[in-house]
C-alpha cells in the first residue's frame, strides 16, 4: 500500500524514523506543502533558505529514483487530496510540537478520516513532554531539566534506508518557487542535508574543541552555525549528539537549551505571545512606533555592539548568541520596549528563526520567562562589548563608519572627540540613566 511521507521540519533522508515507518507500508510519496500561514511571518532569508533546502532534498530524492511532490495551500485540504490521488493508506510525519503545528496536525488528522496520521520522531532528541519532574509536572528551570534530559537519554541515530525505499512519483505538483529577493550582499549558508552534514563534520573536526572557551566571542565567530540546519531538520540533533564526547559538555548543554525551550512552549503554548511571568506585562512600556525602535532595528543606536549585532542580522540573517542577548536587553531595558516587538523583528529576519528558541530567548533576556535572567540584570552594552569583543574586530566588521578606530576604543565612540565620525549616530539614550529608569519601572510593576 502506498503511504505519504509529509515532510515539514525534517527535510532530510538520513536518520529519519518517520521515513522508516512510511517505507514499511510500500511505495512512498514524499510531500511538502507550501502553507501560506507559515510563509507569511518569515522574511526573505528564511524563505529562501527553505526553498533551497527543498531543492536540495528534491535532488537527493531524484538520485534515489524519487522526487519531492510540492503542493500549495491549506494542509487540511492539500494532504487529504494527495492521499486520495495516490490511493494511500497512511500519512507519516515527524511530530510537530509548536502551537500552530499541533493544531494543524490535529485538523489534518480529522480531515483524513479513516486514513491514519502516524507520528514517528520529532525535531528533538527527546520529544517535548517526555522529560518531566518526578511528580509529572513540567520543568520551568533549565538546570534540573538538563539533568533529567541527560538521564532520560535518547536513541541512537536511525539507520539510513534511502537506497531501499520504493518511491511513488506519479503525481503532479507545483514547482519550488524562485527565491525571494535577498538584501544586497546577503549570502546564506549552503542549504540541504549534505551541506548540513559537511558543516557539522567540519565543525566537529575543527571548532568543537574550542567551543567552551570561544563561544561567547562574536569577533572570533567560533560557534557551529548549525541553527539554520536544525531549524529545517537538514540534520537531526541526535546525529550531532551521537558525535559528542564527554568533554563536549558545553555544546551538549546548548543543544539542551533548544530542547528545553521546545518543552516550555509545548507545555505553555501561550508563552509564544504572552508573558511567561504575567506580572511583567504590567510594566510601563514605551510605544514601539518610536524613532528609538527604528534606530534599534536599523543598527543606529550609537552603541556600537548593539548596532553591529542589528546590522549583522540585516546583513546575514543571523546574529551571534551573545549579541542577541545584548541587543534584546537593550531594547527592553534601555528603550523600555516590549520583548514581543523585538521577537517579531527577529523572526522576520533570522534565517534560523524558531518560535520556541526565539520567543523564550527573548523572554529570558527580558526577565519575563522561565528561569529568566533577573530583571535587574541589565546588560551594559559598553562593558559587554569590551569583554566579548575585546579588540573591537566584530564592531569594525559591521560598522564601516568606525573602521578607522583602533582596538577597543571602538566601543565608546563618544570618547573620540574630533575623531568621532559624523556619519555614526550619537547615543540615542544614556545607558546609566535608562538602567535606573528600567529598575524604577520594575519596582513599580512589582508593587
Ligand atoms: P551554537 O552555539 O553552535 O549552538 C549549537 C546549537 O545549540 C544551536 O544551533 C542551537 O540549536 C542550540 N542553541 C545554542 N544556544 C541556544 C539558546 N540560547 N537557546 C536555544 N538553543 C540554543 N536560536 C534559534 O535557533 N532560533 C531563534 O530564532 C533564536 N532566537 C534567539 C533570540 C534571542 C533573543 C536569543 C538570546 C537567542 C536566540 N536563539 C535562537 C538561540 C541562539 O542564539 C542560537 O541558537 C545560536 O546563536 C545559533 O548559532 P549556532 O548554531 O552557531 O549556535
Amino acid at each position: 500500500m502506498t503511504s505519504v511521507l509529509w515532510l515539514r521540519r525534517d527535510l532530510r533522508l538520513r536518520d529519519h524514523p518517520a521515513l522508516h515507518e512510511a517505507a514499511e507500508d510500500g511505495p512512498v510519496v514524499a510531500l511538502f506543502v507550501l502553507d501560506p500561514a507559515l510563509l507569511k511571518p518569515a522574511g526573505a532569508p528564511r524563505v529562501a533558505f527553505m526553498y533551497r533546502t527543498l531543492r536540495a532534498l528534491d535532488a537527493d530524492l531524484r538520485e534515489h529514483g524519487g522526487r519531492l511532490l510540492i503542493r500549495r495551500g491549506d494542509p487540511t485540504k492539500a494532504v487529504p487530496k494527495v492521499v486520495k490521488e495516490a490511493d494511500a493508506s497512511s500519512v507519516h510525519i515527524s511530530a510537530d510540537f509548536n502551537p500552530y503545528g499541533r493544531a494543524r496536525d490535529e485538523a489534518v488528522e480529522e480531515a483524513l478520516g479513516d486514513v491514519p496520521l502516524v507520528r514517528t520522531g520529532s525535531p528533538y532528541a527527546i520529544a517535548p513532554g517526555r522529560v518531566t519532574k518526578g511528580d509529572g509536572d513540567p520543568f520551568k528551570v533549565y538546570t534540573p531539566f538538563f539533568l533529567a534530559w541527560v538521564s532520560h537519554g535518547w536513541r541512537q541515530p536511525a539507520t539510513t534506508i534511502t537506497g531501499r525505499v520504493e518511491w511513488h512519483t506519479g503525481l503532479d505538483g507545483v514547482d519550488i518557487p524562485h527565491d525571494p529577493d535577498l538584501p544586497r550582499g546577503m549570502e546564506l549558508p549552503e542549504a540541504g542535508e549534505d551541506a548540513a552534514i559537511e558543516a557539522w563534520r567540519a565543525y566537529r573536526n575543527k571548532g568543537l574543541a574550542g567551543y567552551a572557551d570561544n563561544r561567547d566571542r562574536p569577533d572570533l565567530d567560533r560557534t557551529s552555525r548549525m541553527s539554520p540546519y536544525l531549524k529545517w531538520g537538514s540534520i537531526h540533533p541526535r546525529t550531532m549528539l551521537a558525535d559528542l564526547s564527554p568533554s563536549d559538555e558545553t555544546f551538549r548543554k546548548e543543544i539542551a537549551w533548544r530542547e528545553f525551550y521546545a518543552n516550555v512552549l509545548f507545555q505553555w503554548p501561550d508563552s509564544a505571545r504572552e508573558y511567561f511571568l504575567p506580572q511583567m506585562a504590567k510594566m510601563d512600556y514605551a510605544r514601539p512606533d518610536s524613532a528609538a525602535f527604528t534606530a534599534w532595528c536599523e543598527g543606529r543606536t550609537g552603541y556600537p555592539i548593539v548596532d553591529a549585532g542589528m546590522r549583522q542580522l540585516l546583513g546575514e540573517g543571523w546574529m551571534h548568541n551573545r549579541v542577541r542577548m545584548i541587543v534584546a536587553s537593550f531594547l527592553v531595558k534601555d528603550l523600555h520596549i516590549e520583548w514581543t516587538h523585538g521577537a517579531r523583528h527577529f523572526m522576520r529576519h533570522l534565517v534560523d528563526g524558531d518560535l520556541a528558541s526565539n520567543q523564550h530567548g527573548w523572554q529570558w533576556t527580558a526577565g519575563t520567562g522561565t528561569d529568566a535572567a533577573p530583571y535587574y540584570r541589565v546588560f551594559n552594552p559598553i562593558t559587554q562589548g569590551q569583554k566579548f569583543d575585546p579588540d573591537g574586530d566584530y564592531v569594525r566588521r559591521w560598522i564601516p563608519e568606525l573602521r578607522h578606530v583602533a582596538g577597543k576604543a571602538v566601543h565608546e565612540p563618544w570618547e573620540l572627540g574630533d575623531d568621532l565620525p559624523s556619519d555614526y549616530p550619537e547615543r540615542i539614550v544614556d545607558h546609566a540613566e535608562e538602567r535606573k529608569e528600567a529598575l524604577a519601572r520594575y519596582q513599580a510593576a512589582r508593587s
